[in-house]
């Protein structure tokens, strides 16, 4: 059995050898993205795997089917790079990672600490030498009502993990869970912007999230909402962020992912002229603390994504079903 694995890091190597041997799967490296170059390497090949950045849209999957090849896994958990529609409609399955929720849950409750204490700013002093206190006053978490926006495998972890903190959580999701409801209030989506001090995103980016933080539900916010995007960046409209910041109606962004950060997160471009004016300009702000797109990124996650990626396609190819098969 041969399979092929795109957007290979060095960090998965060792991963990626286990689960082959352990699976006696004969697997191809590749370091570039599956795309209309690099897909004659899977020739001959059962399943691909890749990662976030590849697009794999009506046209790919058209080659990919042309190959034969109707296995695909993405060792992430979002997959809006993938045309799921039409995926579906070919007859090709598809299956998304599903590591532990625990590193994207460590990492936004990170920000909402870094945000309120106003960590940033914090630190820059400090490299400057400058030890005053003036403008860093912080706000403490039991005197604060955290929203957390969709109660899945992250919003729930973020929700377990804030149980230590004392604030009170008020929860939305058009699926509601018995075990959140222990731990947080399930509102109406209004209310949670009214009431919220923190609001941090945990939907995936379908057509009704896209955006959803807009001039509107900035609008229903309290004045100084601190907002947390460790989810994807265009379920914000960045220029009405970028307007709330300036209007000083949000009072600070933590933001682990932003709209078109394809081809800049995850690469060292130093050197070259970058093209998400709107990147450049939000992150000069004193309030605003940007990551990129690395929430994810722990020992233990990157394991799971390996051995999930690998695996999925092997019983794909197997039994004709996975445990990851993307259902909706
Ligand atoms: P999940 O599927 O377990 O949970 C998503 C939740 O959103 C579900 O409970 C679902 O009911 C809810 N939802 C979907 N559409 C909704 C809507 N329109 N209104 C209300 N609720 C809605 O997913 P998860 O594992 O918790 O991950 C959430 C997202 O986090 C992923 O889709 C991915 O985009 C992102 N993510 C980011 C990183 C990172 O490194 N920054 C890593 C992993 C995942």
């Amino acid at each position: 059995m041969k399979i092929i694995a795109y957007e290979v890091r060095g960090d998965e190597g060792k991963y990626f050898e286990e689960i082959a041997e352990k699976l006696n799967v004969e697997i191809i490296y590749c370091k570039e993205t599956l795309n209309e170059e690099t897909i004659e390497l899977a020739k001959g090949c059962m399943g691909v795997t890749i990662l976030g950045h590849s697009n794999i849209d009506s046209a790919m999957l058209d080659k990919l089917m042309e190959l034969n090849i109707k296995y695909i896994s993405t060792r992430t958990i979002g997959y809006n790079h993938i045309d799921m529609d039409y995926a579906r409609k070919i007859g090709v399955k598809v299956a998304n990672s599903s590591y532990e929720p625990n590193g994207v849950a460590d990492f936004t409750i990170m920000l909402m600490l870094m945000s309120i204490r106003k960590y940033k700013q914090a630190m820059f002093r400090g490299n400057v030498n400058d030890y005053s206190l003036e403008g860093l006053q912080g706000k403490e978490m039991k005197d604060l009502t955290v929203g957390v926006l969709g109660s899945g495998k992250i919003g729930e972890t973020v929700i377990n993990q804030l149980q230590g903190f004392g604030c009170k959580i008020l929860v939305y999701d058009t699926f509601q869970k018995d075990k959140v409801k222990e731990m947080a209030t399930y509102v109406e989506l209004d209310t949670l912007y009214h009431e919220s001090d923190i609001i941090t995103l945990h939907m995936p980016l379908l057509k009704a999230t896209h955006h959803m933080i807009n001039k509107e539900s900035i609008s229903k916010m309290k004045k100084g909402v601190v907002l947390i995007n460790c989810a994807r960046g265009e379920l914000m409209d960045i220029e009405a962020v970028t307007d709330g910041i300036e209007a000083q109606r949000i009072g600070a962004l933590g933001l682990d992912v932003i709209e078109n950060e394809e081809g800049i997160y995850h690469q060292d471009r130093r050197s070259d002229i970058l093209n998400n004016r709107q990147m450049a300009y939000i992150r000069q702000f004193p309030n605003v603390t940007m990551t990129q797109h690395i929430a994810f990124y722990t020992d233990a996650a990157v394991c799971s994504m390996v051995n999930g990626g690998v695996s999925s396609l092997v019983s794909f190819i197997n039994t004709g079903s996975s445990e990851g098969d993307i259902k909706y």
